[in-house]
C-alpha cells in the first residue's frame, strides 16, 4: 500500500477537523456537531466533537470509531479515521452495516495539547459510577508528592525517578504500572485522574450513542490511542470478557496474537477503571459490543516522562518561553511522532484494522443477543 501521510495527518485540531469534515463530505457522510457550551480553542474557536455517519442509520450492524479520547493522541486517531475514509473499501460498505466516526471526543485536550479534559480528567478513567465510592488506588499517594517538580530540570526530576525506584523495589514493576495507569480518584492535579463527576465528553458520548446508535443491534468499537507498544506497531487492549463469546469474536476479527495475553510495556495489564469501553457498554444496554483500544507504540515506557511533562506544562510552566516551546514540541512528538516512517506505518495498519472490524461485523458469528 502506498501511503502519503500528508493526506491524513494534520498539524493541529483545526486542521484535523478540516480534513475530517472534507473527507467525510466527499464520501457523502452525514455530519453532526456537538459543541462545547462554554470553552474555546486557544485561538478562540469553538470546541466541537464532529460525528460522521457513513451508510444507513438503521443498519443492524454498526461500527463506532473514536479519536482523541486522550487529546494529545488525537492527531493520530484523526489520521486513522481520515485515511480509512480515503481508502477504497470505505466506498463500498457491506450491506446492513454502517460506520459512525466520532472525531475528537475530548476536543479540549486535542486543541490545548493535553492528555486530559478541561478538568485535568483522564476521560478514559471517567466512566465509573460517581455516586458510588470511587475505586481505591492507595499506592498512588506515595508517588504523587514527587510527580510534578516546580521546575523542569534533570536535577528536579530525580525526585520522581527515586520515588518510582523505591516503589518498584518494594512492590515490583507490575504493581508500579498498575498504580500509575489503572486510574486514581484522589488527586485532581495528578495523572490518570478519573474525576469526581461525569465530564462533558462523557455525557456527550452518551448523547451520541442515543442519537446515532439507537437502531444498532450489534456494535463494533475501535478507540484509537498512542503510547503503548513497539515503535509504530499496533497494540490491542480488548476489554471484552476474555472467557466469553464477544472476546472470541474479537479474536476472529483481529487475530489471537493481537488479542490474547497482551502485556503492555511487557508488564501485566493494569486493572483499568472507568474506560470509554465501560461507558459504551453501559450506554448500549443489552446490545452486544465487540471492540478494543488500539494503541500505536511510540517511546515505550519512556512515555511515563511525557505524562509528567504534560502536568508540568499545565500547572507549573512559565508562559511560552523558548524552553517551554521546546518541551511542548517534545510532548507532542512523544504521542504523535513527526516521523514520516511512524506515520506511514501506523496509517497502513489503521486502514487494515478498521477494515478487519468491518469485515468481522459484516460476518458476525454469534447468535442474536438473548
Ligand atoms: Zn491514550
Amino acid at each position: 500500500m502506498m501511503i502519503d501521510f500528508t493526506e491524513s495527518f494534520a498539524l493541529d485540531y483545526a486542521g484535523a477537523r478540516t480534513k475530517f469534515r472534507a473527507t467525510a463530505a466527499e464520501l457523502g457522510g452525514a455530519l453532526s456537531e456537538y459543541r462545547h457550551p462554554t470553552l474555546r480553542t486557544p485561538d478562540g474557536q469553538d470546541l466541537v466533537v464532529d460525528v460522521v455517519r457513513l451508510g444507513d442509520a438503521a443498519a443492524p450492524s454498526q461500527l463506532i470509531v473514536i479519536s482523541g479520547t486522550h487529546g494529545l493522541e488525537g492527531l493520530s486517531g484523526s489520521a486513522a479515521q481520515v485515511a480509512w475514509m480515503k481508502s477504497a473499501p470505505a466506498r463500498a460498505l457491506p450491506p446492513h452495516l454502517s460506520v459512525l466516526l466520532v472525531h475528537a471526543i475530548n476536543p479540549y485536550g486535542f486543541a490545548w495539547g493535553t492528555r486530559t479534559t478541561e478538568n485535568n480528567v483522564d476521560l478514559n478513567r471517567n466512566f465509573v459510577d460517581h455516586e458510588a465510592p470511587h475505586p481505591a488506588n492507595p499506592g498512588y499517594a506515595t508517588l504523587y508528592p514527587d510527580l510534578v517538580p516546580d521546575d523542569w530540570t534533570p536535577a528536579a526530576l530525580q525526585a520522581y525517578t527515586g520515588a518510582l525506584d523505591r516503589f518498584r523495589a518494594a512492590h515490583g514493576d507490575d504493581a508500579l504500572f498498575n498504580v500509575l495507569a489503572s486510574g486514581q480518584y484522589d488527586f485532581p492535579n495528578g495523572n490518570n485522574f478519573g474525576g469526581v463527576a461525569r465530564e462533558w465528553s462523557n455525557v456527550t458520548l452518551e448523547k451520541i450513542v442515543a442519537d446515532h446508535l439507537g437502531q444498532a443491534e450489534r456494535v463494533g468499537f475501535i478507540d484509537w490511542h498512542t503510547g503503548i507498544g513497539g515503535w509504530a506497531e499496533a497494540f490491542f487492549l480488548c476489554f471484552n470478557d476474555e472467557n466469553g463469546p464477544l472476546h472470541a469474536e474479537a479474536v476472529r476479527w483481529w487475530g489471537k496474537e493481537r488479542l490474547i495475553g497482551q502485556r503492555p510495556h511487557n508488564m501485566a495489564r493494569p486493572n483499568y477503571q472507568g474506560l470509554v469501553f465501560h461507558g459504551l457498554t453501559k450506554f448500549l444496554g443489552r446490545r452486544p459490543m465487540v471492540g478494543a483500544v488500539v494503541e500505536f507504540g511510540t517511546r515505550g515506557v519512556h512515555v511515563r516522562r511525557a505524562l509528567q511533562l504534560d502536568l508540568w506544562l499545565k500547572f507549573k510552566a512559565e508562559r511560552d518561553s523558548e524552553r517551554v516551546q521546546l518541551l511542548r514540541a517534545d510532548l507532542h512528538d512523544c504521542f504523535v511522532p513527526v516521523s514520516a516512517n511512524w506515520r506511514e506505518q501506523t496509517t497502513e495498519q489503521a486502514i487494515s484494522i478498521t477494515q478487519q472490524a468491518i469485515d468481522g461485523l459484516a460476518t458476525w458469528s454469534l447468535a442474536a443477543a438473548a
